[in-house]
């Protein structure tokens, strides 16, 4: 029998893989909390996703295509599923950068009493096809229907939120159907768009948000900072005006206790979660995005990228223009740091 080396993702991996998947969709999303599933806000609806790595099938099993995980009653999960909130169940196969996706309707039926009883541990184990992965990496998605005539969509990570938002009834496309949804999400995904394709019986929307900058704040900011960036004090017009609390979330506001003058680099970095800064203005490079990074084969730079920031942020003398502190914790929070 043969077997597949598969890259696992830890769970800190994992979360730094769904917030950067959904970002790529809309400005308008956040990580809220929970250590899998974990809790998102997008375009204000919130879901709980649990995700797990895809492996082979593993002893026992005859056809070699066939991949899968397991799902167990964990506490986490058994709480999310009696919440009002949408959970969803997600597989991710790192060695074809590809979701996989099973009917929430369907999978949600198998979450009997029986297995919301966390005193006996349950696992209940979910299937799809190797060569389904393959397809959706190059092809942007597919579509497998098992043997209980039940939809699995496979799809790259950039199209995480376009699934979430069409969630009731996404399962109920045909493939050619779907590469019609991608397409059209495609085409608008250059700014600010709203707007919903009938596809079969189907209605489907697509929402990417994009915040426009308030040239006020920008200026505010400016200076504020002097021009300068507050992680490594470059100037030469790379000056940019960043937010510590993101746009999307409800503190997210345009006051300059919200704001911080960064470099392109590091207003990227920081919206990426790959540097932040503590309650003492000390700045850290997160070495648990760095340890992702480099699984993903993305880590080059890494030592240039951590030399050029202070040990502390370059700040306004005057205390009303600084950070404000509460609005540190709930960004670093919201960028999967802890
Ligand atoms: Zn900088």
């Amino acid at each position: 029998m043969s077997t597949r080396k598969t890259k696992n993702l830890t769970k800190s991996d994992l979360r730094y893989l769904l917030i950067d998947s959904l970002k790529t969709y809309s400005d308008n999303v956040y990580y809220i909390d929970g250590n899998n599933p974990y809790r998102f806000s997008l375009n204000k609806k919130t879901t709980y996703i649990l995700i797990r790595n895809v492996h082979e099938s593993g002893k026992g099993r005859s056809n070699p295509d066939e991949c899968r995980f397991q799902v167990s009653n964990s506490i986490g999960l058994v709480k999310a599923l009696k919440s009002r909130v949408n959970v969803i169940v997600l597989g991710f196969f790192a060695d074809e950068n590809v979701f996989t996706a099973w009917d929430p309707l369907v999978f949600n039926n198998r979450f009997d009493s029986d297995f919301m009883d966390t005193s006996v541990k349950k696992s209940r184990s979910v299937y799809s096809r190797f060569s389904v992965q393959e397809s959706a990496n190059q092809n942007k998605i597919a579509n497998y229907v098992d043997d209980n005539n039940q939809s699995i969509i496979s799809f790259k990570p950039e199209y995480l939120g376009l699934y979430l938002e069409n969630i009731d009834n996404i399962h109920n496309l045909d493939e050619s159907e779907l590469h019609k949804l991608i397409e059209f999400s495609d085409n608008e995904n250059v700014e600010d768009f709203a707007g919903s394709i009938s596809l079969g019986n189907e209605q489907l929307v697509v929402t990417h948000t994009r915040f426009k900058r308030d040239p006020n704040f920008r200026r505010k900011v400016y200076e504020a900072y002097n021009n300068k960036c507050a992680m490594c004090g470059i100037q030469l017009e790379l000056i940019e005006a960043a937010h510590i609390v993101p746009h999307s979330h409800e503190v997210g506001t345009d006051d300059i206790s919200n704001g911080l003058g960064l470099c392109s680099l590091h207003h990227t970095a920081y919206d990426k979660s790959l540097i932040y800064f503590d309650h003492n203005f000390t700045i850290k490079v997160n070495k648990n995005k760095m340890k992702y990074l480099e699984k993903m084969g993305l880590d080059g730079g890494f030592r240039k990228f951590e030399e050029l920031a202070f040990e502390k942020l370059q700040l306004p003398q005057n205390h009303i223009l600084k950070p404000n502190t509460e609005n540190i914790s709930i960004a670093n929070q919201i960028r999967g740091i802890n």
